[in-house]
């Protein structure tokens, strides 16, 4: 477990899940082909980061939904509830939140990945 959790603060800290130092980005959105300290492949097959997509669609609908949905009750109970502007708020957040959580979902995946199928 102390090693999944070792993982887990690597993925966090965007780093390398095989040495912890190399960095998993090299700009915003792009990211190192090998780490650059231990030269370990990141992408292991092509798709590979398809799941982290999938965390960062998770995470994005949580959280839209634990904002939205509240507000969407409060709305119906509330007269002249500015609807409008939460709706548009909702959009932002689906479109912004994905972008914000780009990066971590990939360290996400890439420690959970190596968590449950460490390299050989
Ligand atoms: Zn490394």
């Amino acid at each position: 477990m102390e090693r999944g959790w070792a993982l887990l603060k690597r993925g966090l800290l965007l780093r390398c899940p095989v040495c912890g130092k190399g960095k998993l980005f090299r700009s915003l959105f792009t990211m190192y082909e090998r780490c650059p300290v231990c030269h370990f492949v990141y992408e292991r097959e092509e798709g590979y980061f398809s799941s982290a997509m999938a965390i960062n669609l998770i995470i994005t609908e949580l959280l839209v939904a634990a904002i939205v949905i509240p507000l969407g009750v409060v709305a119906g109970t509330t007269p002249n509830f500015p609807v409008v502007p939460v709706l548009i708020m909702g959009g932002l957040l689906a479109v912004l939140l994905p972008l914000l959580f780009y990066r971590h979902s990939r360290g996400l995946w890439i420690s959970f990945d190596h968590w449950l199928n460490p390299p050989l």
